[in-house]
């Protein structure tokens, strides 16, 4: 019997387990860390064995395939040992593809993931569709196809599930930009990243489409190099030649299967990182065949996801903005784009390679104030210090939103958008989130 190791026991491994299992491997999952309670009990309830604290190499090295978790570096002791002998290492959703029959909607970039991937899942839902939402987020696209397979997947894939992808088959393949992002994992090349972005379009042919931001220069420079079989389907802010989906005239276009617009400001989301987000979400649901009516009824009703550019409260007059998900500095940069009210802005964290060059003039034009949050804050001090702003150093949420109180006058905007992870002083962006709108609210 072929055996299926599985590292790392969150939501991708512990679904993968469950399908292995069901599919008739020996199945062992091990995981460095502690196995939260609800996946002990979902292996405990397929009678698969497992380890948690340690990894036990005699039962991880005598492996065929290795199923491993995205969160697990690829230079982890334990994954060089296996590549030196040759195993075979695989992610979730690349072993989870070889089961199902599904149309893959897969959706990656360095931002808007998971706003696109969520906006377009509604949309189907919207239309009827059979659809499961998977991947980063939702439950494990294993574990859908393993209890209750679906007609189509919509799957927000990271570069790290990507890495451990070979045969998998994207049909409507969806990259909505690159920028420098999690280089620590990339040995600090770009190129690395690049490449890991661009294999969603691995395997496509001419029956399946590739959807992209004309305006990206890396996706423009790569896309020279690869000879795509799919249909190519670019989209952007302004009318140009061979776009298929854009704005004119205050109106959002859809050339392509089937014509029609809307007005832009029916659109849900808002700014112009969202219109990017909309013009993708609706562009696969036309090739998807969905009605051009609920596409529009779709676009219109989405709710938003929270921490990403989320209202949460005005007190005193200053408008309070969660952008907790901004862990980077190029999302940073949209969500300073969008303030439309001077700006103090809360940054820092766990930088992860940052070159601030990027917000610099935004920061000039948009901030009254910056608050500095994260364990080691030297790097922002050198970078915008010299700008002569007033700034705070803080290594609590409680006091970062203090400090904004104080900073703050009526008609101003407090964003916390930090550019960052958030591993030093939280436990997730969730968390940092959640804190956020705890301490606003206990103002
Ligand atoms: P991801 O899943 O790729 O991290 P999200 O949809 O969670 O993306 O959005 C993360 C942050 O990125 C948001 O807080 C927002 O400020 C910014 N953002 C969202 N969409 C885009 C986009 N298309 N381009 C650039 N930045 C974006």
């Amino acid at each position: 019997m072929k055996r299926i190791v599985v590292l790392g026991a969150g939501e991708s491994g512990a679904g993968a387990a469950v399908l292995a299992q069901k599919k008739g491997f020996d199945v062992f999952v091990s995981d460095m860390s502690k196995i939260k309670d609800k996946y002990k009990a979902l292996l405990d309830k397929h009678n698969i064995k497992w380890e948690e604290g340690q990894h036990t190499e005699s039962l991880i090295l005598n492996a065929d395939e290795i199923i491993k978790s995205p969160g697990i570096p690829n230079n982890a002791p334990m994954i060089e040992k296996l590549k030196a002998q040759g195993t075979p290492i695989i992610s979730e959703i690349e072993f989870a593809g070889r089961y199902t029959n599904a149309k893959m909607i897969c959706i990656t970039g360095s931002n808007g993931k998971t706003t696109t991937t969520s906006l377009i899942y509604h949309i189907f839902k919207s239309a009827g569709y059979n659809v499961g939402l998977a991947g980063n987020i939702g439950q494990s696209l294993a574990l859908q196809v393993a209890e209750s397979d679906h007609d189509y997947y919509v799957i927000e894939l990271s570069s790290f599930q990507l890495d451990n992808m070979y045969d998998f088959h994207a049909n409507i393949a969806i990259l909505m930009n690159i920028t420098p992002d999690h280089l620590d994992r990339y040995d600090y090349k770009m190129q690395n990243y690049v490449d890991a972005k661009f294999r969603i379009v691995q395997n496509q042919t001419e029956d399946d489409a590739f959807i992209f931001w004309n305006g990206d220069p890396i996706i423009q420079r790569e896309l020279k190099k690869y000879g795509l079989k799919a249909r190519l389907c670019p989209f952007d802010e302004i009318k140009e030649n061979g776009l298929i989906a854009y704005t004119a005239d205050k109106k959002v276009y859809f050339d392509q299967p089937i014509a029609f617009n809307m007005e832009q400001e029916e659109l849900a989301l808002t700014g112009k990182h969202n219109l990017y987000n909309s013009l993708a979400a609706g562009l696969s649901a036309n090739l998807s065949g969905i009605k051009k009516e609920v596409i529009r009824e779709g676009l219109r009703s989405f709710k938003g996801v929270e921490h990403r550019l989320e209202k949460v409260a005005d007190v005193n007059g200053v408008h309070y903005i969660n952008d907790s998900k901004a862990t980077n500095v190029n999302s940073c940069w949209y969500a300073l784009q969008s303030m439309t009210t001077p700006t103090v802005l809360i940054l820092g964290g766990k930088d992860k390679g940052n070159d601030y060059n990027e917000i610099k003039d935004l920061v000039k034009d948009k901030c009254v104030g910056l608050v500095y949050m994260g364990l080691h804050n030297e790097k922002l001090h050198d970078f915008f210090d010299p700008m002569g702003l007033p700034v705070k150093d803080v290594q609590s949420m409680k006091d970062a939103v203090a400090a904004c109180a104080e900073m703050a006058k009526e008609g101003d905007t407090v964003l916390l958008s930090p550019c960052c992870a958030s591993f030093d002083l939280f436990k997730s962006y969730e968390d940092r989130g959640e804190q956020f709108k705890e301490c606003v609210k206990a103002l």
